[in-house]
């Protein structure tokens, strides 16, 4: 026990480390190394504050012989990470009655008595755990007061105020180290990612009265603001006040910069803010990170009681960390790793104020980040309508078919009962970079009256005013306040660092030339799929797509096929254009039927009016064409095998439009990729057809060009048997979404409804639709990476599936040696700047 006994006095020789004595005792010893004017202060390590709560008492004697007989002391929590939280600080530690009468005469008795009750106030409520409804804020804090609170003590306690400074501090730090082992504190560390074990250090620093005579009274300073990151003095002060009192009453204390906005420090006390302002220079330069200074005033004299990395908001990280480098205080890689890719996300989106007031009408999966506000609509064409009059509005559905596309498109945010992260409602809100909430199954939706009913029985009708809020997955009543989506140029140099530390290519998911557009504005490295049935979703399209899948007759299809023809060459020329010379990977049809027959009424009469049949022949055919299983049915390359017009046609106008886009010594190569195979029959059977439809054009044409040809796997059988597979192709991208449908057994389009009781309950640890399983889809892709590597060593691996936009799959990527990941064009900078951290 004799060395932890031994508290550490902080001087810059002192040996204390970020892990043994934690983050705050580590930080004032840099102050000290710095030469600031800081307040004499000793550390308790992590092993001395576990033995505290375990029953064993320091030296506490020791403790006072480093500090100053007459000092106040107060005692404050160094965990390894500020954001563990820890016990509140116990300040004026040694207040009794002699001092009470000393300071009188140096303070005048009201400080004294402001102090002295202060200490027992706090002591009584937290130390000796008396009912703190007794020791509630007196108005008046003079000696009146100050004696009527030592008596009420003495009433609850049984005993008077302990008066020995060595009792009071072995008292305040047996508290702070047991409450920190205390379950609660246990459960909101683990929350913020502590480990089980994670320390608790103790500092326990000389106080300098922020009251007296003369100028007096303590402040926090910080030369950025935390919504923008931009230099700005920020912070506050009040006169004759102790510890954070400035922060908290706000209506009493100044600002420090002299300004319009009234009093100011700079005005009161011009020399202790300009240096107070060094200081704050001197720790942002060699502590490498812009922080809040915590400061007391002393007669004019400034000291110094601590720093802190000052909070921030998204924003304000990125370009905090960009002006550190641009400083030359920290290397640009050093900032890159600095900002959370995650938080990227609310500087690419408009978001819900974080301070705004919310009113919570129910909550479903986060599956499209951003909020939006607009009027409750129930149908594609009120969006459109709405859309026309200029009203934003938003969507909701019970889940969304291709028939809603044109209403989210429309819409400013979308909302659905059913489904989960990569169902259609999430898919395609995501492509749009809309604000969208799946899987919201605690509102009932009722698209019959036009209403949602929240689960406590409020009912919210079509038109009324919602905000959707995808980011947090929260539906709320009303227009919160927002803060605007900022894409500024320090996030632009960001990201060119974060680009040039980066091993693995991030390539988009686009369908039409508009995500193309957005892919190539985000710096997205090629096209990584390319989902050609949802080229279709536009109106006048649909139908067309439709006609196609009801053709019975070979002569019918090859009608309707000629009509397509055109559309995609004009489709795939725009892409190749768009992205010039990045690769295109065009994936052939894979439309799943469920989401393309036309389930409602209005639907299916367009259809039967663009067939020139009966309702009745419509309704028919769409019951015999149901399917029970739609996701594991005829979709992919199934359709591909049974109908084999409809890959000939895509297949030719790839290559029409491969010609018309290449130019001279510039030829462009696409690639054109098989959805869903499970056998190698099945490529070899597709590729002979593409093969021979290449010759065709090449041979009409007259010139010659090259393709890759790949596959999909999203079968476990496709990554089982990937060493057969591989060698037709030239590449393999892993479609982790339904590879993971198909790997559970869990159908991506039902889960959401019981998706958070399972991770609620720690069957599932995450949504395994958002973050790769990697034990065992994870498994099935090592698998098959592996075998198709041995059977062609050069093949290009990727993934495609919603989970290429997550950081933690990337890095489950980028270990197994992939080329690339693929994922929404607006998460593709979280994707570059994921990647780069990785590689750093
Ligand atoms: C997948 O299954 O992962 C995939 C990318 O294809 P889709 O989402 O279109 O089924
Ligand atoms: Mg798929």
């Amino acid at each position: 026990m004799d060395d932890i006994s031994k508290a550490t006095l902080i001087t810059s020789t002192a040996p204390i480390a970020n892990h043994s004595h934690g983050g705050r005792a580590k930080c004032l010893q840099r102050l000290v190394r710095l030469k600031l004017p800081v307040p004499q202060t000793v550390a308790l390590s992590f092993d001395a504050v576990h033995a505290i709560a375990e029953g064993y008492m320091v030296d506490v004697k020791a403790i006072l012989s480093e500090l100053r007989p007459d000092a106040l002391l107060c005692v404050r929590p160094s965990s390894e990470d500020p954001d563990w939280g820890g016990p509140g600080a116990v300040l004026n530690i040694g207040m009794n009655d002699a001092r009470y009468v000393d300071l009188s005469d140096t303070l005048g008795a009201d400080a004294a008595a402001a102090l002295y009750l202060r200490f027992v106030q706090s002591y009584a409520v937290h130390v000796a755990r008396l009912d703190p409804d007794v020791f509630e804020d007196v108005e008046d804090g003079g000696p009146d007061a100050l004696s009527e609170m030592l008596q009420a003590y003495e009433a609850e306690a049984e005993e008077p105020f302990p008066q020995d400074p060595g009792e009071q501090l072995a008292a305040v730090l047996r508290t702070m180290a047991r409450a920190w082992e205390g379950t609660s504190a246990r459960l909101l560390r683990a929350a913020k990612g502590a480990p089980e074990d994670a320390g608790l250090g103790l500092v326990v620093q000389e106080m300098v009265p922020g009251l007296g005579q003369g100028e007096c009274g303590s402040g926090v300073l910080q030369l950025v603001n935390s919504q923008t990151g931009l230099p700005q003095i920020t912070g506050r002060y009040l006169s004759q006040s102790q510890g954070r009192d400035a922060l908290g009453s706000d209506a009493e204390s100044i600002y420090l910069e002299q300004d319009d906005r009234g009093p100011s420090l700079e005005e009161l006390a011009p020399e202790a803010f300009a240096e107070l302002k060094v200081h704050a220079a001197l720790m942002r330069e060699r502590l490498r990170a812009e922080m809040q200074v915590e400061f007391v005033i002393e007669n004019g004299r400034v000291h110094i009681l601590d720093g802190m990395r000052v909070t921030r908001s998204a924003r304000a990280a990125v370009r905090i960390a960009v002006r550190l480098a641009e400083d030359g205080i920290i290397s640009a890689e050093e900032a890159v790793m600095r900002v959370n890719a995650h938080s990227l996300n609310e500087l690419l989106h408009r978001q819900v104020d974080p301070d705004a007031k919310r009113d919570v009408i129910g909550s479903g999966i986060a599956a499209s980040p951003g909020a939006a506000t607009g009027r409750l609509v129930f149908t594609a064409a009120e969006a459109q309508a709405s859309k026309s009059r200029g009203e934003p509005c938003i969507l909701a559905r019970r889940e969304t078919s291709p028939e809603d596309v044109r209403g989210m498109h429309a819409a400013a945010g979308v909302l659905t009962e059913k489904g989960g992260m990569t169902s259609h409602a999430a898919v395609i809100g995501r492509g749009l970079g809309l604000p969208c909430i799946v899987g919201a199954s605690s509102l009932r939706f009722d698209s019959r009256r036009k209403q949602l009913t929240a689960p406590d029985g409020r009912i919210f009708k079509a038109g009324e005013t919602i905000t959707v809020d995808g980011t947090s997955g929260q539906l709320l009543v009303g227009e919160p306040a927002m803060t605007e989506a900022a894409e500024d140029d320090a996030l632009l140099t960001l990201m060119g660092w974060a680009d040039a530390a980066r091993d693995i290519d991030i390539r988009a998911n686009a369908d039409t030339p508009a995500d193309a557009q957005t892919a190539r504005n985000f710096n997205a490295q090629g096209i990584g799929l390319c989902r050609t049935e949802h080229m279709f979703f536009d109106p006048g399209r649909l139908t067309v797509m439709r006609e196609m899948i009801f053709a019975e007759t070979s002569s019918g299809r090859a009608a309707v096929l000629a009509r397509l023809l055109p559309m995609q060459r004009n489709d795939f020329r725009e892409l190749f254009r768009i992205m010039e010379g990045l690769p295109v990977c065009i994936r052939l049809f894979d439309p799943p039927l469920h989401e393309f027959l036309p389930t409602t009424t209005a639907g299916q009469r367009e259809l039967s009016e663009a067939l020139g049949l009966p309702v009745s022949d419509v309704t028919r055919r769409v019951e015999e064409m149901g399917e029970y299983n739609p996701m594991l049915g005829l979709r992919g390359v199934r359709l591909g095998v049974t109908v084999p017009e409809i890959y000939d046609m895509q297949a030719r106008a790839i290559f029409e439009a491969t010609l018309d886009a290449s130019h001279d010594g510039d030829p462009v190569v696409p690639e054109i990729m098989i959805p869903l195979v499970s056998a190698k029959r099945e490529v070899e059977l597709v590729k002979t057809r593409i093969d021979a439809v290449a010759a065709a054009v090449k041979s009409e044409r007259g010139v010659d060009f090259t393709y890759r040809l790949g596959v999909m796997v999203e079968t476990p059988r496709a990554a089982l048997r990937a060493d057969e597979i591989a060698v037709h192709t030239a590449f393999m991208s892993f479609g982790t979404n339904d590879l993971t449908q198909m790997t559970y057994g869990l159908s991506r389009d039902d889960a959401g409804r019981f998706m958070s009781d399972y991770v609620q309950q720690g069957v599932f640890p995450e949504d395994p639709f958002h973050v790769l399983d990697v034990d065992g889809v994870g498994e099935l892709l090592q698998l098959g990476a592996q075998r198709g590597r041995s059977a062609k060593p050069d093949i290009t691996l990727s993934i495609c599936g919603e989970h290429g936009g997550n950081p933690e799959s990337i890095a489950f990527c980028r270990a197994a040696g992939f080329d690339y990941v693929s994922c929404s064009p607006f998460r593709v900078p979280v994707a570059r700047l994921a990647a780069a951290q990785l590689a750093i």
